[in-house]
This record gives structure tokens, C-alpha cells and sequence, in this order.
């Protein structure tokens, strides 16, 4: 049995159960007709039958039957209450550059926080002598570390070059360079399954390496406390990160960055693999990269099953010359 971590559904009821939501009438799991339902009864803005390639930075992956885009927080509130009383599995994404998904694609609804989620406001007042910033879970990395670079205000460089969104990077605690996303955040508002708003200041978060116990609901804004700092340094800095990725990470060919998780206490997982001789293995179009032994690659025409496969690779090969079973750092879908 592979140990892979399977996906964390954030939105499956079991098959029979009974739904009860808010108060509204239950019912019975898996409306045959959602798809019908829900183009009736949700008036945002949907995508039928796309291929989660097309959404992943793995460029692998089968249809989602469909694809949610709420613009607003009353239209993502309003989505799961309608994906509630159909009973439909939903999964929220960022940027999918932490995602690999099956061939087979998905059954039931991707929410995507997209460009419409992506407001970031500086907060009036400081607090512990550090600026306030407000930051919806939709908004790219990218644009949020430019953002502070042009405030002036450090904390975030590490993040420079990571693709993800802001809720993507919450939820798996990303994380370079020796730091992490959990120690720039003051609290995390998330939406719960049942549609309520909930905040959680940090000392009430679970974070651990690569980590946020969410308890599935979706993380929908992060307040972050950032140090004012020197506006051409940060810039500096962000620079020469950037500049080191380029140099140790592969370029130019589709990859989820780090594929496994370091293993507490031993080599990086990347030394791991390369000293079991693995760099440039290949199992289909899927490629353990010759630039770091932690990418796996797509080399053009991969499916999501060659990914599979050398991830099992990787593991058994690991395991067989050191005794450490690689866990994958990547979700699986
Ligand atoms: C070239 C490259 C370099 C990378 N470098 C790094 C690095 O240095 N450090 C690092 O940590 N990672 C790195 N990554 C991995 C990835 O970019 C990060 O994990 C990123 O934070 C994922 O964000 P995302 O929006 O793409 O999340 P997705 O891949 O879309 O989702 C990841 C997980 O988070 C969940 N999720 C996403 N958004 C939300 C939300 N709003 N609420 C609740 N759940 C949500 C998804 O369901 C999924 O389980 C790299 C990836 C690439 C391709």
C-alpha cells in the first residue's frame, strides 16, 4: 500500500451521509443531476470539464467536472452552501503548484481563488512595533513580495520565486532559505464547510514543516506583520534569491518544486535521491531532474500516472539504500 498522503477532502461527505446545513432541509448525498442544479442555482462563473493540466504547474492531470471561480466572499459562501445541500465533493486550489492530479481528473467541484481574491491593504497602526498587512488567499506570492518590496516593508524575501497564492502558501507553510510562512502571520480568516467566517490568531494555529491543520475549511484572507525595513536592501535580497533558484532549480521545464519532504534529522531529500543514483531516471515523460535531485519533471508528455510511478520509484529506491521512506511534499488529487 502506498503511504502517500491522499488528499485531505475538504468537501466530501461520505457516500449516504445526510447533510444537514444551516438549518435547511437535509439531503441525501449525490444529486445524479448537480451539474444542472448547480448551474441553476449558482450564478458565478464555471468551467465545465477542464483539464486540471491546465490549472497544475505539473501540467498533468483529467478533467474536473467543474471548475468555480467565486469573485466575491458572498459568492464563495454561497457556492458551498449550494455544493452542501447537493452533496457534491469540492476542493479548493490556489495556483496548483503543490497539486498532482489523477488522469481519471476529478469528480465534483474545484473552487479556484483566483485574481478576484487578491486585494492586499496596509492596516492602520502598528502592533509589537510591526506594520499590518491584510492579504486575500487568491493574491500570487509573486505580487505580494513586489507589493512589500515596494512598501518597503521585509519579512517575506524567502517567498520570492515560490509561484503559489497566498492561500496555497498558508496552507502548506512554505517555506526557504531557513524560513517559513507561519512566522510572518499575525491570524488566518478561513470560510468553514458550513459557511461561517472564522479567524484564528497565530498561537491558535497548528503549523509544523510544510503544514497547517486547516480542519478543511478554506483559508480565504492572512494578516501578516511585516518589519519596515530599506526598500533597495529588500529588493537586493529578493534579487539574489531569485538568482539562486535559477541556479540550483531546473528552468524551463513544468515541476511542483520540491516533490518530497526533507526527512527530520537526515540529508535533504535531494541528497538522498541523488546518492541512490537517481538523477535523470525517467518513467515515462516523468523525470527525477539532472539540476536537483527533488524536482521531478515533466519533459513534455507525462501523465500523472508517470509521476505516480516514479514517485514509488524514488521511494522504494530510497528505502532499499538508506532506510527512509520518502514522504511527498506534493498533494495528490
Ligand atoms: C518552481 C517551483 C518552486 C517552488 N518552490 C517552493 C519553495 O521554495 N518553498 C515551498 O514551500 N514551496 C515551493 N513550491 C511549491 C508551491 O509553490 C507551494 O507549496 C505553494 O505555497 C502552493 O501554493 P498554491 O496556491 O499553488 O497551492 P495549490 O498547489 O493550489 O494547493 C496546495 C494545497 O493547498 C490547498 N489550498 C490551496 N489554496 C487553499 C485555500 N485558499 N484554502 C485552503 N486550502 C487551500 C489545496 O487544496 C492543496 O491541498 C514551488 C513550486 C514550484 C513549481
Amino acid at each position: 500500500m502506498l503511504p502517500a498522503r491522499a488528499c485531505n477532502l475538504q468537501g466530501c461527505p461520505g457516500k449516504g451521509t445526510v447533510l444537514k446545513f444551516r438549518g435547511q432541509k437535509p439531503m441525501e448525498k449525490g444529486v445524479d443531476n448537480w451539474p444542472e442544479q448547480l448551474r441553476d442555482r449558482w450564478s458565478g462563473e464555471i468551467q465545465w470539464n477542464s483539464p486540471m493540466a491546465h490549472w497544475c504547474t505539473l501540467q498533468v492531470g483529467g478533467p474536473a467536472r467543474a471548475i468555480a471561480t467565486p469573485a466575491t466572499r458572498a459568492e464563495l459562501q454561497s457556492l458551498l452552501v449550494v455544493l452542501a445541500e447537493l452533496g457534491v465533493c469540492w476542493r479548493v486550489i490556489g495556483r496548483g503548484s503543490n497539486l498532482l492530479v489523477s488522469d481519471a481528473g476529478y469528480d465534483g467541484v474545484i473552487v479556484v481563488l483566483g485574481r478576484k481574491f487578491a486585494a492586499i491593504e496596509q492596516q492602520t497602526g502598528e502592533k509589537d512595533g510591526k506594520i499590518q498587512v491584510r492579504v486575500e488567499a487568491g493574491c500570487s506570492l509573486m505580487k505580494l513580495v513586489n507589493w512589500c518590496t515596494g512598501q518597503g516593508l521585509e519579512g517575506l524575501e524567502f517567498a520570492a520565486g515560490i509561484p503559489g497564492s497566498v492561500g496555497g502558501a498558508v496552507v502548506m507553510n512554505a517555506g526557504a532559505w531557513g524560513k517559513e510562512m507561519s512566522e510572518a502571520l499575525a491570524a488566518v480568516t478561513f470560510l468553514s464547510r458550513s459557511g461561517e467566517f472564522v479567524e484564528r490568531k497565530k498561537g491558535d494555529l497548528a503549523f509544523s514543516y510544510r503544514h497547517l491543520e486547516t480542519e478543511s475549511m478554506i483559508v480565504v484572507v492572512a494578516d501578516l506583520l511585516l518589519q519596515a525595513g530599506d526598500r533597495q536592501a529588500i529588493e537586493k535580497r529578493c534579487s539574489q534569491l531569485m538568482r539562486d533558484r535559477k541556479e540550483k532549480q531546473p528552468q524551463g521545464q513544468a515541476n511542483a518544486g520540491s516533490f518530497f519532504k526533507n526527512p527530520a534529522g537526515l540529508p535533504a531529500a535531494g541528497k538522498l535521491i541523488q546518492d541512490a543514483g537517481l538523477k535523470g531516471v525517467r518513467v515515462g515523460g516523468a523525470q527525477v531532474s539532472e539540476v536537483h535531485a527533488n524536482f521531478l519533471v515533466n519533459i513534455g508528455s507525462a501523465t500523472a500516472q508517470d509521476f505516480l510511478d516514479l514517485m514509488r520509484l524514488v521511494q522504494e529506491k530510497v528505502f532499499e539504500r538508506f532506510d527512509v521512506w520518502l514522504e511527498p511534499e506534493v498533494h495528490i488529487l
